[in-house]
């Protein structure tokens, strides 16, 4: 019982935090996480409502084409058509660092090579 009034105490020192805030480091990295997913998701929202009230909601910016229906079904809140979307991503993969899941070597434990006399 003393650790948890210490953990309570030192909770009120911190002041910072939220007292419902998670203690332990994964969990407030994931806390974190989820606070910056929600933030990047209101700005898409806000973004797209901004795009409503202009009346170029739809309208891809980087090349003007109408997006099609079916893209603005499946991703409401996008901005660019998939043509653009799709040249973007390749660009960012093409870019010097360089990190495609499938660049990603598997980590297979090197059993064959591995010289073990101790
Ligand atoms: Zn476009």
């Amino acid at each position: 019982m003393a650790q948890r009034s210490f953990r309570a105490q030192q909770l009120q020192q911190l002041g910072e935090d939220p007292p419902e805030a998670e203690p332990d480091a994964a969990r407030s990295e994931i806390h974190m996480a989820l606070q910056a997913a929600a933030r990047s998701a209101l700005r898409d929202i806000d973004a797209a409502l901004r795009r409503i009230r202009r009346g170029n909601y739809g309208r891809c910016p980087t090349c003007g084409d109408a997006l099609s229906v079916e893209r603005l079904r499946a991703v409401p809140m996008t901005s660019h058509c998939e043509r653009c979307q799709r040249a973007a991503a390749n660009a960012a993969a093409a870019a010097p660092k360089r990190r495609t899941a499938a660049d990603t070597p598997s980590r297979h434990p090197r059993e064959e090579g591995a010289s073990h006399d101790d």
